[in-house]
């Protein structure tokens, strides 16, 4: 559509300023019919000017009428689009949802302050990213995750000091621009009151929504390059702070930056390595107490690095974790390990470790067995093992999980247990086939007599609900035999193997059992 020029003179503007000539016209000629203009007349009269110059002088009149008349509404028009201009620079400032400045009005503000800075910090970023807000929003649906959302800029705004910015950069994510008056111990305390206040719960639709929050702080100086610096400084720090157990603050320290270069440097390698089968699976011996003969093995990660050597799991399943990368790190692996264990005998069973994140798949079972029907293994040759953490995220979707995964005729195995929540309440609420005992428990029992009747309370308690056990991390014969007293079903540890490539575990494993066993112990 063409836009109408401003300033020129459009179809209804030459049809208002004819009209007005026809009335100013009019009024004239009526008037001067009727004798009504007597001053006028004996003006004209006097200094002799004729009908049409005076025509002329009102229809001039009628012209500077309508000049005023157009230029008034140019300049209502004007107004009118500057305050809409307004409207919409304010909203293009402004997250709509909280009505906190946005990632653009905070980097501005951010430039600001640090254009005004010298070599020595006056202001600060406090990066606030809240801690499973996701749950909350999976959970309880959009609505519930905007209250959260609201209650925190509301929070936030609170706590935020006289000269202070408070934005909305990200879906979860906000920030604050403090000055730095009160020195570092203000941004301490404030750095703690925002995580102390974001703690609270919000109370919606009769729930207490509970998030949490991390906090990163970067100091801004004149030598920052720009503001966008300033807040990767602030994101780095906050990362640090995720890293070292949530609900803390950190403040950005210039080794972070290295550490993070290096962690994107090995994440880049890492999605490269799946795709090119890196990784490849290894195989830690499980054995039957007190027989001590093979029953199975773990599937355990290695990272055959092109350059720095075999790289332990350590290394690289939390990065794997946190940039998504797991599943289909896991499904290779498996697919591996299927195959591996196809050639072995039949009773053999194969343990593989699932993180939560996959847990929280709802088509992790339908994965699962479309690798076992393709690899021809049947599925009560697999075991999978999970951490209490993959229940605490959405115990429901856990459940369902976990029951179309025994449907299958694949057996759950709670791992690591005695190091999380160790709570009685998922052994209840949940049916799993088999618990693990951490190998921290089991390399103390011989230890401390406390630890010892630990482990004991843990054996009993699992043979009470029905589920089989098995001790991890079994370095000593003093550990197996009364590990194997106290009634523990299975053991895994260096004792009877570290974790071994194929080569080395297809020997085991067609070797004769009895002979085998005097190798597993040797
Ligand atoms: P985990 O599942 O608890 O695996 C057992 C770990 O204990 C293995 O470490 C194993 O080498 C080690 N271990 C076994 N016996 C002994 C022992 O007698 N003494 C000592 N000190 N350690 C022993 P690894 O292979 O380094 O694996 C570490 C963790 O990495 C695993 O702990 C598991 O949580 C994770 N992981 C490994 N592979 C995968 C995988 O494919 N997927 C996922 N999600 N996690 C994996
Ligand atoms: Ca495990
Ligand atoms: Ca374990």
């Amino acid at each position: 559509m063409a836009e109408k020029r401003r300033g020129s003179w459009g179809e209804g503007e030459l049809y208002d300023a004819l009209c007005l000539l026809m009335i100013g016209a009019c009024c004239w000629i009526i008037g001067a019919q009727f004798h009504a203009f007597g001053t006028l007349n004996h003006f004209i009269l006097a200094h002799g000017l004729s009908d049409q110059l005076m025509l002329g002088f009102f229809m001039g009149l009628a012209m500077i009428v309508v000049s005023l008349r157009k230029s008034l509404k140019l300049r209502l028009a004007m107004r009118e689009r500057d305050a809409t201009a307004a409207r919409a620079e304010a909203v293009a400032r402004h997250d709509a949802l909280t009505g906190l400045a946005n990632r653009r009005l905070f980097l501005e503000a951010v430039e600001l302050s640090r254009r005004a800075t010298g070599a020595e910090p006056s202001s600060a970023v406090l990066l606030v990213d809240l801690d499973r807000f996701k749950p909350v929003n999976d959970l309880y649906g959009h609505a519930a995750g905007n209250a959260v959302l609201c209650t925190v800029a509301e929070r936030l705004d609170g706590l935020l000091p006289a000269r202070g910015v408070a934005a909305r950069i990200g879906g979860d994510e906000f920030a604050m621009l403090v000055p730095l008056e009160g020195g570092s111990e203000a941004l301490a305390r404030l750095a703690q009151a925002v995580i102390g206040s974001i703690a609270a719960p919000v109370l919606w639709n009769g729930n207490a929504l509970r998030v949490g929050a991390t906090v990163g702080i970067a100091l801004i100086t004149g030598e920052d390059v720009d503001a966008e610096v300033v807040l990767h400084a602030a994101d780095l720090a906050m990362y640090q702070g995720k890293k070292d157990g949530r609900g803390t603050y950190r403040v950005f320290k210039s080794a972070m930056d290295v550490e993070l270069k290096a962690r994107a440097q090995l994440e880049s390698e890492l999605r490269a390595a799946i795709l090119n089968g890196e990784i490849e699976p290894f195989y830690q011996p499980v054995v039957s107490l007190p027989e001590q003969t093979l029953i199975g093995v773990e599937v355990l990660a290695r990272w055959r690095h092109p350059t720095r050597g075999l790289l332990a799991p350590a290394r690289f399943i939390s990065i794997a974790e946190e940039t998504g990368l797991i599943a289909d790190l896991s499904y290779r692996l498996l697919r591996q390990a299927c195959i591996d264990a196809r050639d072995w005998p039949a009773h053999l069973q194969i343990a593989l470790n699932i993180s939560p994140q996959q847990f929280q798949d709802t088509w992790l079972s339908e994965r699962i067995l479309a690798i076992l029907t393709e690899t021809g293994l049947a599925p009560n040759r697999l075991e999978v093992e999970i951490t209490e953490t993959a229940l605490v995220q959405d115990l429901e979707a856990a459940r369902a999980t976990l029951t179309s995964l025994q449907n299958l005729g694949v057996r759950i195995a709670l791992d690591d247990f005695g190091t999380g929540y160790s709570s009685l309440y998922h052994l209840r609420e949940l049916k799993f086939d088999k618990l693990k005992i951490d190998r921290s428990y089991i390399d103390t029992i011989s230890m401390s007599e406390e630890r010892a009747k630990l482990v004991d309370a843990i054996i009993k308690l699992s043979a009470s609900l029905g589920l089989v056990t098995t001790a991890e991390g079994i370095e000593t014969n003093a550990s197996v035999d009364w590990l194997a007293t106290q009634g523990c079903d299975f053991g895994q540890g260096y004792l009877f193997g570290a974790p071994m490539p194929k080569s080395e575990i297809d020997t085991l494993v067609s070797i004769d059992p009895e002979v085998a066993k005097s190798c597993l112990a040797a």
